[in-house]
C-alpha cells in the first residue's frame, strides 16, 4: 500500500520532533587537532568548553592531568606539550564530560559543579540529584598515546575480565595483565597490540 503525501509529510514532521528533543541530550562535536612540531593542537577547544558548560580552565587542567603534560590555552585553541593522537584526546573529552557534566541521573548535562565541604559535588537541575564528581587517580607516567610493543609502563588495573585477567586502560586501550587485581599498580612490558587490545607481561 502506497502512503499517502500527507502521511509521510506527517511522519517527516514527526522525525523532526524527535530530534529537537535528543537535543536536551549534550551533543559535542568530535575533537579537531593536529600535531605541530612537538605539540598538539586542540583546534575547537573553546567551542568545546562553551558546549560543556564548564569553566575553560577546569577542562583544560583535567585533560593535562590525565595526559601527564604541560600546555596552555592559546585564543580558541588549546596546546598540549607532546605528540598526542587526536582520538586520544577526543575520548579524554568524553572522559571529562561523563565526570564532570552528565548527571549519572538522569542522564541530562544541566548540571553544577558545587564545593559541599571540600568535596567537589555534580549537581543536576533538571532532577534535582546528586553526586561527588570522580576523581580519576594521577597516572604514574605520561599518557602514550600508542602503546608499543616491547614498552614498559605502569598499569593501574581497573577490573578484571571474564577470563579472570587484570584490565587497565591506555586511553583508549584496553590493557590486560595476566594475574593482577583491581586497584593493583603492576610494571609490564607490552607484549603485542591488537587493535585496541594490548597484551602484557610482567616488567
Ligand atoms: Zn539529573
Amino acid at each position: 500500500m502506497t502512503e499517502s503525501y500527507e502521511s509521510l509529510l506527517h511522519k517527516a514532521y514527526a522525525n523532526v520532533g524527535e530530534i529537537t528533543e535528543a537535543q536536551d541530550r549534550l551533543v559535542v562535536p568530535e575533537v579537531k587537532g593536529y600535531i605541530e612540531g612537538k605539540t598538539t593542537v586542540f583546534e575547537n577547544f573553546s567551542e568545546i568548553a562553551s558546549i560543556t558548560r564548564r569553566d575553560p580552565d577546569h577542562l583544560m587542567k583535567t585533560m593535562l592531568g590525565e595526559l601527564g603534560t604541560a600546555g596552555k590555552i592559546d585564543g580558541n585553541r588549546a596546546i598540549f606539550n607532546g605528540k598526542f593522537e587526536i582520538h586520544l584526546i577526543n575520548s579524554l573529552v568524553r572522559n571529562y564530560i561523563d565526570d564532570y557534566v552528565i548527571c549519572s541521573e538522569c542522564g541530562k548535562p544541566d548540571t553544577r559543579l558545587v564545593k559541599d565541604d571540600r568535596v567537589l559535588l555534580l549537581r543536576c537541575e533538571a532532577c534535582g540529584g546528586h553526586r561527588p564528581v570522580r576523581k580519576r587517580r594521577a597516572r604514574t607516567e605520561p599518557v602514550s598515546s600508542t602503546p608499543e610493543q616491547g614498552q614498559i609502563i605502569d598499569i593501574e588495573i581497573e577490573s578484571l575480565s571474564r577470563r579472570g585477567d587484570g584490565v587497565g586502560k591506555i586511553g583508549r586501550y584496553i590493557v590486560y595483565v595476566a594475574g593482577a587485581k583491581p586497584g593493583q599498580t603492576i610494571k609490564v612490558r607490552i607484549t603485542k597490540v591488537a587493535g585496541q587490545v594490548v597484551f602484557t607481561e610482567r616488567a
